[in-house]
């Protein structure tokens, strides 16, 4: 797979093709964005432009190194993941017969990268170490892996790709480049997800609410959103003076926070047709045709609660995205909506 495959991250995969026509890749790099956007993919991707036999400043995909790393047994590019994972694939065992982790623990940095990088690289033009996700590091790890990002082997680039990169050491952060990987734009997702099969309508809603991440727009199936426009119905039906009901609501709705979120992104779409009723449009068709019911009861209440209503969807999204207490961020949306002025 070339570099030309990779959709929606342009500028990082420009970034690192001009290191690579210049042989100047930074000996640590931290991948950092949202998930399901490609980062891992880029990584991979790197250690074969590389290595590769045939192509420039690009991988072919075809050649030894580049099968080899893509199956991921070359000597001079290493892939460590959680310990469960590695556990599981047969890569590593914890030592004394210690349950695996769901961190990357000190011991694989320790006998993975700290051994494997002590010793001469073997057939590869430059050597690898992807950490993937470097978010499982706990800070243990992130203090072993400080002396190699400190004094890196020549000819050997570290890669950590994260989607939560402030969780990171800043003594860790500080010592990499970091390549910024953007959220993929809806189209992006939608196109994808009706190349995959999914009908129009889904393709669109599950694109809306996957925050850019093709993982999560993929995960996004019949289900997953036919439950989600399940909640909306439920948040459209609630009562203002039934607060028992709503507090209720925002509890159960909030359990997991993700799904929270995908509430509240759905909440939008939603109050965007009521929003157009409200103004009048009768005729304009609906993005959730099916909740038209709900959709003409809420645009009675006109365009002002409406627009009230989507504020309180919105502040409720950036008090999830700072980590709120997803709940209590449902609950004021509530609030919001139906005690005001
Ligand atoms: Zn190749």
């Amino acid at each position: 797979m070339p570099f030309a495959e990779i959709i929606g991250q342009d500028r990082a995969v420009e970034a690192l093709r001009a290191a690579l026509r210049r042989g100047a890749l930074h000996h640590a790099y931290l991948f950092a964005g949202p998930e399901g956007v490609g980062k891992g993919t880029v990584a991979r991707l790197l250690a074969q432009a590389a290595n590769c036999e045939r192509a420039d400043s690009d991988a072919c995909g075809a050649c030894p190194s580049c099968r080899k790393i893509a199956r991921g047994v070359h000597p001079d590019v290493l892939v460590i993941e959680r310990e469960r994972d590695m556990a599981r694939a047969g890569r590593w065992e914890p030592k004394g017969g210690r349950t695996p982790s769901r961190d990357i623990v000190v011991d694989q940095v320790r006998e993975l990268v700290d051994r494997r990088l002590s010793l001469r690289r073997f057939e590869g033009r430059r050597r690898f170490v992807l950490l993937d996700p470097a978010d499982a590091m706990n800070p243990q790890s992130q203090n072993a892996i400080l002396k190699t990002l400190e004094e890196p082997p020549p000819d050997t680039t570290l890669v950590l790709v994260s989607s939560s990169a402030d969780g990171l050491l800043p003594t860790v952060r500080s010592r990499c480049l970091r390549l910024p990987f953007a959220p993929l734009p809806v189209e992006v997702l939608e196109t994808r997800l009706a190349a995959a099969g999914r009908a129009p309508e889904l393709a669109r809603l599950a694109a809306t609410l996957a925050a850019g991440s093709m993982g999560r727009a993929l995960a996004l199936d019949a289900d997953a959103i036919g439950e989600r426009r399940a909640a909306v119905e439920e948040a459209a039906a609630l009562s203002s003076d039934d607060a028992r009901a709503w507090i209720a609501f925002a509890k159960r709705r909030g359990e997991k926070r993700e799904q929270a979120r995908e509430l509240c992104e759905l909440l939008l779409v939603w109050l965007r047709d009521v929003l157009v009723r409200a103004a009048g449009a009768g005729a304009a068709p609906l993005a959730l045709a099916d909740l038209e019911e709900a959709t003409d009861a809420a645009a009675r209440l006109g365009p002002e609660a409406a627009l009230r209503r989507i504020e309180s969807v919105r502040r409720a999204l950036t008090a999830l995205r700072h980590n709120a207490s997803a709940p209590l961020a449902l609950e004021h949306m509530l609030i919001g909506w139906f005690h005001h002025g």
